[in-house]
């Protein structure tokens, strides 16, 4: 990202950014903070015309499409920055060896100054040097290894502030709190957030979720070991992105159960998605290497239900959890609808 504003014009961009984030109800977060800067900038008249669909759409900036547009819009300046960010690391670096180099040097100085100060005043002689003459030397030589000091603390605190900046970059990157290491999938954090966004808008846009939990998912484990397990919820994870484009959000909700939220989508459509991963789930063959053992009996029980107009949140999950309950007891492998 390039972002050539004067302090004076980025304080206007984001004065004029935040009032259209809060009335779309876009959470303030450095991803929608960047995206809604650029978009008032009109630096990217691509973007703005995306943005500009999407509010139609649904009334806010669902998550799932906020991080792909910054993927498509701004991340290739972003790759740019890290590099440039890595080379003023290096200038500092330099810059601060240099520094503590010099500041060494003068410190030894200067303890020199201070073991010759103390000679003189314990000299007993007559013609010792007279004490103004000792102090006036001490103030100029503490005068100066005090500015040189205050520079080395002032480049120190540079230095800290640029490593704690590159520290956080690294840690949101290796470990984001947001994603399931073992499916790579969102979790349940975002998809409680997406869903309190997308129901926090004036208007509601029309909404379906998904809820999915494996069958028997206890006696599969037992019989084939965690680990087998694990890779079934992979797998599991992996059609799931196959098959939700943006502004699906696929998430990994806990355990065996996965869900997806489908703004935009109506009951219908949502069965449908449903319908497609009920018969690519009981189409998965895992073909075990020690028995050669065909293992063909994995699938999933679905709950599909669109929003109420005026529901809460917890209702709505509530519904959804209700519709997963009913396709449990009518058999599993099955997609039920709530009324
Ligand atoms: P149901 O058809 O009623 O859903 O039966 P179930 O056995 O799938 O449901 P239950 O809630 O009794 O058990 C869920 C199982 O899912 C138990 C737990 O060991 C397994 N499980 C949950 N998370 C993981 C995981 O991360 N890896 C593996 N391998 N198993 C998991
Ligand atoms: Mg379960
Ligand atoms: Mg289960």
């Amino acid at each position: 990202m390039k972002f050539a504003e004067s302090s004076n014009q980025a304080a206007e961009l984001l004065r004029q950014a935040v009032p259209i984030m809060v009335r779309h109800n876009i959470p303030p977060n450095p991803l929608n903070y960047a995206l809604w800067y650029t978009y008032v900038s009109k630096r990217l008249p691509e973007l703005n015309s995306e943005l500009d669909k999407t509010l139609n759409a649904y009334g806010t900036c669902p998550m799932m499409v906020s991080e792909q547009l910054f993927r498509d819009h701004m991340l290739r300046d972003e790759l740019e920055s890290a590099q440039d960010m890595q080379a003023n690391l290096i200038a500092l670096m330099n810059d601060l060896n240099h520094q503590a180099g010099e500041t060494a040097r003068r410190t030894s100085d200067y303890s020199e100054v201070l073991q010759d100060s103390l000679e003189a005043l314990s000299d007993t002689d007559a013609d010792r040097l007279p004490l103004e003459s000792i102090i006036q030397n001490l103030a100029a030589n503490t005068e100066a290894i005090s500015t040189e000091t205050r520079l080395f603390q002032q480049r120190i605190d540079e230095a800290r502030a640029e490593i704690n900046a590159l520290k956080a970059e690294l840690t949101r990157t290796r470990q984001d709190a947001r994603v399931d290491p073992l499916t790579g999938l969102f979790n349940r954090r975002v998809f409680d957030a997406e869903l309190e966004q997308l129901l926090g808008t004036a208007e509601p846009p029309r909404l379906t979720s998904l809820m999915i939990d494996i069958d028997h998912f206890k006696a599969f484990n037992d019989r084939y070991g965690h680990l087998m397990g694990d890779k079934v919820l992979q797998y599991v994870g992996k059609l799931l992105k196959e098959h939700a484009k943006e502004p699906v959000l696929p998430v990994r909700f806990g355990g065996e159960e996965f869900a997806i939220l489908m703004p935009g989508a109506t009951l219908d459509e949502g069965a449908e998605l449903a319908e497609t991963l009920r018969e690519k789930i009981q189409a998965i063959r895992i073909k075990l290497k020690k028995s050669g053992e065909v293992i063909s009996s994995i699938t999933a029980s679905f709950g599909v239900t669109d929003y109420s107009p005026g529901e809460g949140v917890d209702d709505f999950i509530g519904r959804a959890d209700a519709a997963l309950y009913q396709a449990k007891s009518r058999g599993r492998n099955c997609v039920h609808l709530s009324d």
